[in-house]
């Protein structure tokens, strides 16, 4: 049931939405014949009211009218013995009866065309009108029978008279006392009795409706019409006030629905930026993690590094320590010191290696700074190109070089170390990538303070689809295992390069050779430089006595460290760790500590702290094994007075001691520096027959250094008593320097 009535309210609402103004107009429709009907029926209240008011006042002027006959004429006249009759007019000197006269004067006013009637009949009608004063119809019985009881009020009543609706107004025709005794006293009276008061007769006037109504009815269709026409523009007005409300509310609804599908579009626009924030911040998370992750990644690369560098760099100070050790030794022959220098600079080049990866890895880590000092370039310069001269001459390459820099020296402020490996570098792979063909070297100098370096050969090129990628670490290109290397020359070079503010350029094509070039800035310097030494402390000057301690838990590391000092004439104990060192400062005097750091019990750190203690002024130089951090400043920061790192190198570690004992050395000259010239050679009188020298000429041409030796040695054979003449000319061949060996030759060749 409720169910019902529901789905009927929604089937209205519905009805009501599709056709508001179907609707309305029916309303519109239904109120006005309603408003119409309800105008009529107070229309004819109105006409009624108005009749009725109409017809009182017929009746009441009638009833004054025959007060004022019966009062003023009817007495006066009758006193003077006027008759007074119905029939007056068929007599002389009479005058009519106040009832005849009301009688006449309401069919007077009947015919005077005012529709008016007026009667008067009573239940005792005087002889004469028998037969139409006395009660006819039912209204006028009523009417006596109503005004007997009540005379004041009047007896009214709407009815069709005559086919009309009239008004039929009623009042009583009292008994006034001054027609007391006439009533009772005239012949004819019906009754005899009558006192005043008595209801005599009814007065009636009938006053038919269609008067009223014609009145009233001109204003009635006057105002239907103007409130027809009224209503009719307030309907039109109505109706275009909806239409455009209608038109309104769907252009309403239509802004509404896009305003909607907007709200949802921006609503899903929001959802998206809140999903592309929380993915953003996610993928922050995600980084952050994986920076982490890079971060520890590389703590613990970092650690491996110091870890396995210290590895490498223990036994690497063993290997190159004694090295240095036997090179000290004046019992070795020649071959032997040349197989040690092979072993010295294998080991060097392994420590390049190592380095070369610590390097980057500083790099990596933003630590690497330039460490400026005065240094000739010059002499940089013709040192490699007297280097690799031999290396390139190995490989019967044509090796040139080209400079402008006329004179002899030119110090100049910049990163030695670094500018030399990074020309190591380019150099070193110029002649390991180039069969045949030549090699060149040029430096020159390109505006105030400014120098250009290229480096070019004719080898096997790079395709430029690999020329980006060789400056990436560990990257090798397309070249064959065979060449060997670890792809990280170039990337540390271009490194290097950036720090100085430059940078290395490429220019190539596969197996039409490399061009590797870069500007330096580099200050040119006024001053002129200390001539390297190139001599070999022999001893320590006599009356210095100094005492070393040297701790350190690794033996050889001591042990090394221990022959380098005792060697030339320290004093040198030797200590485990901290503690020891400790002790052995209780007992005895000590004039310089050199200590390791990671110990066990005590290390480095705790032994200058308990050194710093004592009152005493004595030195203590880190030694440094594994950290990546082997700059002096970060030692000296730490207290200690310097630092070497190892594997150790002799020449460091006694510039070292001169500068914090203050001791002299007395030197020796070095033989792998001694200079070859025709004048220390040993030139005896013995020359090679000229057959053998151009067949030795034609070999060196075409740098066949294998076949020298082997000719060399047969030859020595063959003249058995020239030993020193051969063994000079086999230092030319063992150091590559077959030009040399040619001019020497040349220099002795026989005059025929
Ligand atoms: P490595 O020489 O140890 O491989 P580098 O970083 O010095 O590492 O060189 C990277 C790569 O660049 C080499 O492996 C080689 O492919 C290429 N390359 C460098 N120099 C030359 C050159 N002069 N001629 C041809 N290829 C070269």
């Amino acid at each position: 049931m409720r169910k019902n009535q529901s789905d009927l309210f929604i089937k209205i609402k519905h009805f009501w939405r599709n056709n508001p103004l179907s609707i309305i107009a029916c309303i519109f429709i239904f109120g006005t014949t309603l408003i119409f009907f309800h105008f009529k029926q107070l229309n004819l209240q109105l006409v009624e009211s108005i009749t009725t008011q109409s017809t009182r006042q017929y009746v009441e002027v009638l009833k004054q009218f025959r007060s004022l006959y019966t009062s003023e004429v009817v007495n006066t006249l009758s006193k003077m013995g006027i008759e007074i009759s119905h029939d007056y007019h068929l007599k002389n000197n009479a005058i009519p009866l106040p009832a005849t006269l009301s009688l006449l004067l309401g069919e007077k006013m009947g015919l005077e065309g005012l529709d008016v009637k007026a009667k008067l009949y009573s239940a005792y009608p005087f002889p004469w009108r028998k037969k139409t004063g006395g009660l006819t119809g039912e209204f006028e019985k009523n009417a006596w029978q109503q005004l007997n009881l009540t005379p004041d009020k009047p007896y009214i009543e709407i009815e069709t008279v005559e086919g009309v609706l009239s008004v039929r107004y009623a009042i009583a025709d009292v008994m006034r006392p001054a027609c007391v005794e006439c009533h009772n006293t005239h012949p004819d009276t019906p009754r005899i009795g009558w006192k005043a008061g008595d209801v005599r007769g009814v007065l009636e006037v009938i006053e038919p409706l269609t008067m009223g109504v014609s009145k009233v009815n001109h204003i009635f269709v006057e105002m239907v019409s103007w409130i027809s026409v009224l209503l009719l523009l307030g309907f039109f007005g109505f109706t275009m006030t909806v239409k455009r409300l209608i038109k309104n509310y769907q252009m309403i609804n239509q802004s509404n629905k896009l305003l909607a599908i907007e709200i949802e579009e921006r609503k899903q626009a929001e959802a998206r930026i809140v999903q592309a924030k929380e993915n953003a911040e996610f993928e922050k998370q995600q980084a952050d993690l994986a920076k982490e992750d890079a971060i520890s990644a590389n703590r613990a690369k970092s650690t491996f590094l110091a870890n396995i560098s210290h590895e490498i760099r223990t036994p690497m100070n063993a290997i190159l320590g004694y090295t240095q050790i036997l090179q000290r030794d004046r019992q070795l022959n020649d071959d032997q010191l040349h197989s040690l220098s092979i072993v010295g600079k294998s080991g060097e080049h392994l420590l390049g290696l190592i380095n070369d990866i610590l390097d980057l890895s500083k790099m990596e880590a933003g630590a690497t700074t330039l460490n400026m000092q005065s240094f000739d370039l010059v002499s940089l310069c013709s040192t490699l190109s007297d280097m690799f001269k031999l290396k390139a001459a190995q490989k019967k390459l044509k090796w040139n070089t080209t400079t402008d820099l006329a004179a002899d020296a030119l110090p100049v402020l910049g990163d030695e170390g670094k500018i030399r490996q990074i020309l190591i570098n380019l150099i070193g792979n110029a002649i390991k990538f180039t069969d045949k063909g030549y090699v060149n070297f040029s430096v020159c100098c390109e505006s105030d303070n400014v120098f250009s370096f290229e480096i070019e050969d004719s080898g096997i090129g790079i395709a430029s689809k690999y020329q980006r990628a060789v400056f990436d670490a560990f990257n090798q290109g397309d070249v064959k295992p065979e060449f060997g290397g670890s792809g990280l020359g170039l990337t540390i070079s271009q490194k290097y390069l950036k720090l100085m503010g430059s940078e290395l350029k490429l220019e190539s094509e596969a197996n039409k050779g490399c061009n590797f070039s870069f500007h330096l800035p580099l200050t040119v310097l006024e001053n002129k430089l200390e001539t390297e030494k190139i001599e070999q402390v022999e001893y320590l000057a006599p009356e210095q006595n100094k005492r070393i301690l040297v701790v350190d838990d690794v033996q050889v590391n001591r042990t090394i460290l221990h022959r380098m000092l005792d060697d030339v004439g320290f004093d040198v104990i030797d200590a485990y760790n901290g503690r020891d060192a400790l002790n052995v400062l209780k007992n005895m005097h000590i004039d310089l500590i050199f200590t390791d750091l990671m110990m066990p019990i005590m290390d480095g750190n705790q032994l200058l702290i308990e050194v710093n203690k004592l009152d005493r002024d004595i030195p203590v130089v880190a030694i440094s094994a594994s950290s990546i951090r082997n700059d002096s400043e970060f030692y000296i920061e730490q207290g200690f007075d310097f630092y070497i790192s190892k594997p150790f190198h002799f020449d460091d570690i006694y510039d070292l001691l001169k500068k914090f004992l203050k001791v002299k050395f007395i030197y020796r000259q070095n033989k792998e520096g001694e200079v070859l010239t025709n004048e220390n050679l040993n030139s005896d009188k013995f020359v090679l027959p000229n057959e053998e020298i151009k067949q030795i000429n034609l070999l060196c041409q075409s740098y066949q250094v294998a076949e020298v030796e082997s000719i060399l040695v047969k030859l020595s054979q063959e003249f058995p008593n020239n030993a020193d003449y051969f063994a000079t000319l086999n230092k030319f061949v063992k150091s590559y320097d077959l030009d040399g060996l040619c001019g020497f030759l040349a220099g002795g060749e026989n005059e025929s």
